[in-house]
């Protein structure tokens, strides 16, 4: 994370304000105030893991299991707004924030004991250096803390993709062709894991990651991102 120490100035010279509707944060809030926690666009993905949207989307590319997003994305919406302070404004802990609010209400619907480990989509390790940060990792941290499942971080990234934003369908699913391996000895057998990314547009990106970790001996992958996309 750069510029911590500029951070913590800036904190201390302008009262921290909420993330999407910009009114100050009270001092036992975080990053989005409660009003605004409350109301965001929450997706009732879980309840119907296998029967949704983004499941279709991920048919016949890997072997589905659950599929689930915590927000529903809209161009210039609220999630997008998060998402952006996540990735591109050197906020991780935006990313902690929401896995822990999901991971809350995964254990409410009964997710608690569900996963082996959970794995986040890498960056590529010289994208990873110039943000800082992995914004998914982030995500599978929050969600870690509060469903009791370890982090794994034995996926990787060999190779550099460009966007997946301007590409077709067919085109996205060639572009992440071999783009994910497993550190050499990574033993999956019989594990049920869980999947994670910030955004799902065609799936195509999580369906590769997934087919490595289910050719790898993977009983069961299950996939959550933090905004279903278009
Ligand atoms: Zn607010």
């Amino acid at each position: 994370m750069r510029f911590t120490f500029f951070n913590d100035f800036l904190a201390l010279v302008f009262p921290q304000t909420c993330a999407v509707c910009r009114s100050s944060l009270f001092d036992f809030e975080e990053l989005i105030c409660r009003s605004c926690q409350v109301q965001l666009p929450f997706t009732t993905y879980h309840q119907r893991p296998d029967n949704n949207d983004l499941a279709l989307k991920v048919m016949g590319l890997t072997r589905v299991g659950r599929v689930m997003a915590f927000l529903r994305y809209s161009k210039k919406g609220v999630s997008q707004r998060l998402l952006h302070q996540l990735k591109y404004r050197n906020q991780p802990e935006m990313g902690v924030l929401l896995g822990k609010m999901y991971g809350h209400e995964l254990a409410r619907n009964g997710y608690k004991d569900t996963w082996d480990g959970i794995f986040a989509i890498p960056l590529h390790p010289a994208k990873q250096k110039r943000r800082g940060y992995n914004q998914s990792m982030m995500f599978a941290e929050g969600l870690s803390s509060v469903l009791d499942s370890p982090v794994r971080d034995s996926l990787l990234r060999t190779k550099f993709t460009s966007t997946q934003t301007n590409k077709s369908r067919m085109e996205r699913i060639a572009n992440v062709e071999h783009v994910f391996s497993l550190v050499t000895g990574t033993d999956l057998k019989n594990k049920k894991l869980l999947l994670v990314d910030d955004v799902m547009t065609t799936g195509a990106t999580l369906a590769a990651a997934a087919n490595v970790l289910l050719e790898a001996g993977a009983e069961q992958v299950d996939l959550a991102v933090i905004a279903a996309g278009k």
